[in-house]
């Protein structure tokens, strides 16, 4: 972890304060309670306080790749396509975080698994949490060899199932038996803490989404991680309203050979009054939950 510094973060930053339920005692209770250790120098620390989690959607491209970090524990969704791996690692090492509880790869493409192969050779690592589907890819083989070349134990989830380190704290809720193909394969979990809530979708695609709404298992969420880069095959209406986040993270690839983010998926959550953060035009999106709101921290920089 950073330094002994306490510095409050600085307050002519701009800072978006939302929650749910929304209104002014909220945000003005979000603006007090939230303090972070923020030490701005060539290095970024950004060091949760007390009962405070930071959820990091890392700008890596054209891929995903999720940092989730409190005072003592860690966790990696995903990291970026294999050139990525050195950004990635960049930011486990500002964060001050020295060891992940769990890395979890949604499901085996390279956008999402391959920079988790500098991850896990280099930084200890508690388990990987992996879908029960293979890829017959060079990336794939040496994703599955890193792990085993590392010795770390592998858990393949089953839906339902809950995960804690310390205070972060998540259950599975993706994907459903049945998928048919490696983007619906991909793993979904939506983390607590205390009120707040985020789902994240990897590349889940429609039917995916058909799945777990029907599973009855509770997909309400503050923040949704967009599903598949923004892609129309994904964030279906009757998904979105289920969510019902208030705020959305597309981490996406400027100029990206796909098109994503696609217009049509714009547009759904623009009719929800949904807000929309992207990592092609905003960077690595921070946020912040001590457990009663969210706060997008800004003013931090790509
Ligand atoms: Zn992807």
């Amino acid at each position: 972890m950073a330094s002994g510094h306490t510095t409050r973060r600085r307050q002519d930053k701009p800072r978006r304060n939302f929650g749910r339920p929304f209104g002014l005692a909220m945000a003005l209770v979000l603006a007090f309670a939230l303090v972070y250790t923020v030490v701005f120098s060539d290095n970024l620390y950004l060091v949760p306080g007390d009962n405070e989690l930071i959820v990091a959607f890392l700008d890596v491209g054209q891929g995903d790749s999720i940092l989730i970090w409190s005072r003592d524990n860690a966790i990696l969704i995903d990291g970026g396509d294999f050139a990525q791996g050195d950004t990635v690692l960049r930011y486990i090492r500002q964060a001050g975080i020295s060891r992940l509880d769990y890395v979890i790869a949604t499901h085996p493409h390279s956008d999402h698994i391959g920079g988790l192969i500098p991850v896990l050779s280099r930084v200890e690592v508690g388990y990987v949490i992996m879908a029960d589907v293979v890829h017959t890819t060079t990336t794939f083989e040496n994703f599955i060899d890193t792990i085993a070349n590392a010795h770390i134990p592998v858990v393949i989830p089953e839906v339902g199932e809950r995960f804690r380190a310390g205070i972060i704290d998540f259950t599975v809720v993706g994907p459903l038996p049945g998928h048919g193909n490696l983007n619906d394969a991909s793993i979904v979990l939506r983390l607590r803490h205390g009120d707040t809530s985020f789902l994240f979708t990897g590349d889940a695609e429609a039917a995916s989404e058909r799945a777990m709404m029907a599973s009855g298992l509770e997909l309400r969420a503050d923040v949704l991680k967009v599903g598949h880069h923004g892609s129309r095959t994904s964030s279906t209406a009757a998904f979105l309203d289920a969510v019902g986040p208030v705020a959305a993270v597309i981490p996406v690839g400027g100029g990206n050979q796909f098109g994503h983010p696609h217009g049509e998926v714009l547009e759904r959550f623009g009719e929800r009054g949904i807000l929309v953060y992207r990592t092609d035009l905003n960077g690595t999106v921070f946020m912040g939950s001590d457990g009663v709101g969210i706060v997008v921290i800004d003013g931090l920089g790509r």
